[in-house]
């Protein structure tokens, strides 16, 4: 194999920087190996490295990344993993993508992912499921799906995905790799294809959290168009830190174990962790999140409704996919959005629609939003006590395709653990702890809103004594 593969994307900017390593080299090795998927995890490959000069003083070092669909590129199709957008190019780029860009990361390639991001196994794509690198009979975990196979298996260096319920923290939990989910409003929204817009984040999906810091820091920041956007207070260093001491981490009862409704294997794994943060001098102790059992059914009603008004703009009037009607405007509407949404989204936009509607509006949508407010208020209780909130990414390791594609609740629990941090819109990471029947686990930390920079601290300890080894992906 390839011995640049084998670089993070801190190493290879970091030679790039030196002057050790052509940055045209790096591109074109990536861009060789994602041009020959074989995991349907890109949905475009970049035809060229860019034509820029020196990177040297550069963060990113020219370091290619991967970008999900649902980011808008100016003139290279952003389609959201969705037929209603097959081959709409962009008259603009996301804005998050334009800071990367300009801080020394080109575009390797669009990623696969699920539909308008709806979704926990990629299986929802409109451009079909994305494989597993450890399995290639598994999903890759959703809906960031694309992104985190593609990084895992060493097809790119890095990527962006976002994170509405998990879509982050999930799939990198699938994969063995590094998801970062920011502080509601670190990241600018511009130019991201919206599912649930009080929710949405984008975040980085990398192969360790040195990377995943390296690449966040470049992310950040207020941005005129996105009115929730704030600015990030501090700066974000590479993570140092070498040992735990003083950090407190709760673990809350509610999301973990039986409770949590957690496999054995994971559990194990995540016990294991727990015991290692220990032996790095942190404080564990056991705590609750009362209403967290409920932030599944809150999030399930909240996300939908917001998408159901997000995605009423898909009507063949402006962007992708047109099916003519019988000369009038409505038939032209319903059949376009019938043949261009796939059920996972027409199910959302029937919930959504009908939790808004006048007589169930205070029921369904006013209740869930009084939940959420719960929720947010458990985590300020437990961060008086906790630096970090701490549980298993995901309930369980990565399924088979197909398993659960019939029962829509059973792909919703594996949002179980990553759906309340949102709703707070609180930070989150998930490393790599282990593996289980050789398939990897993920360990989620959650903090304080803008405590990324400890986050990241505490991630980096951790995964300097996990060790956690993901070459078998890449082979
Ligand atoms: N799996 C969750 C959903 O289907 C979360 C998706 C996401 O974070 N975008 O809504």
């Amino acid at each position: 194999m390839n011995e640049l593969i084998e670089l993070t994307a801190a190493q290879g900017a970091e030679r790039v920087r030196a002057g050790e390593l052509d940055p045209r080299e790096l591109f074109e090795a990536y861009r060789e190996r994602a041009a020959a998927d074989e995991l349907n995890a890109f949905t475009w490959v970049a035809d060229r490295p860019p034509d820029s000069g020196s990177f040297a003083q550069i963060p990113l070092g020219g370091v290619p990344i991967a970008v999900k669909d649902l980011f808008c590129t100016e003139g290279v199709p952003s389609q959201a993993g969705s037929r209603i957008l097959e081959g709409y190019r962009p008259p603009y780029t996301a804005a998050v993508v334009a800071k990367l860009t300009q801080a020394g990361a080109p575009l390797l390639g669009k990623t696969n992912q699920d539909e308008f991001a709806m979704g926990s196994s990629n299986e929802n794509s409109g451009f079909g499921p994305v494989l597993n690198p450890w399995d290639r009979a598994r999903v890759p975990g959703g809906s960031s799906g694309g992104s985190a196979a593609a990084v895992a298996a060493g097809l790119a260096p890095w990527a962006v995905g976002t994170d509405t319920g998990g879509s982050i923290r999930q799939p990198a939990a699938l994969c063995g790799i590094v998801g970062l989910k920011p502080t509601y409003g670190a990241c600018s929204r511009f130019g991201m294809i919206a599912f649930a817009s009080s929710l949405d984040q984008a975040g980085p999906l990398t192969r360790d959290v040195t990377d995943a810091a390296l690449l966040f820091s470049q992310m950040i920041g207020r941005d005129p168009r996105d009115s929730t956007s704030l600015e990030f207070p501090g700066r974000i260093e590479l993570p140092r830190a070498q040992d735990l001491r003083g950090i407190r981490l709760g673990v809350p009862a509610e999301l973990t174990g039986a409770e949590g409704g957690v496999e054995p294997g994971v559990m194990a794994s995540f016990e294991a962790t727990l015991r290692r943060a220990e032996e790095l001098g942190a404080q564990i102790e056991r705590c609750r999140l009362p209403h967290a059992p409920h932030a599944l059914s809150a999030y399930y009603l909240i996300a939908p409704a917001e998408a159901s008004a997000n995605l009423a703009r898909f009507d063949g009037v402006r962007y992708g996919l047109r099916v003519g009607g019988d000369g009038d405007l409505v038939s032209m509407y319903s059949r376009t959005r019938a043949a261009g949404f796939g059920p996972e989204v027409k199910r959302r936009i029937m919930l959504g629609t009908y939790a808004l509607s006048s007589g169930y509006y205070d029921a369904y949508y006013g209740t869930a939003q009084k939940v959420r407010t719960k929720i947010s208020e458990d985590f300020r209780v437990a961060f008086e006590r906790f630096d970090f909130i701490v549980t298993p990414t995901s309930p369980g390791t990565a399924f088979e395709l197909g398993a659960k594609t019939d029962d829509p609740l059973a792909m919703y629990l594996n949002d179980f653990c990553t759906v309340p941090m949102p709703l707070a819109g609180i930070p989150a990471i998930s490393i790599p702890c282990g593996l289980s029947d050789g398939l990897p686990i993920g360990f989620q930390l959650a903090g304080p809103a803008f405590s990324e920079s400890r986050l990241l601290d505490a991630a980096y300890a951790l995964e300097q004594a996990l060790c956690f080894d993901g070459r078998a992906a890449r082979a």
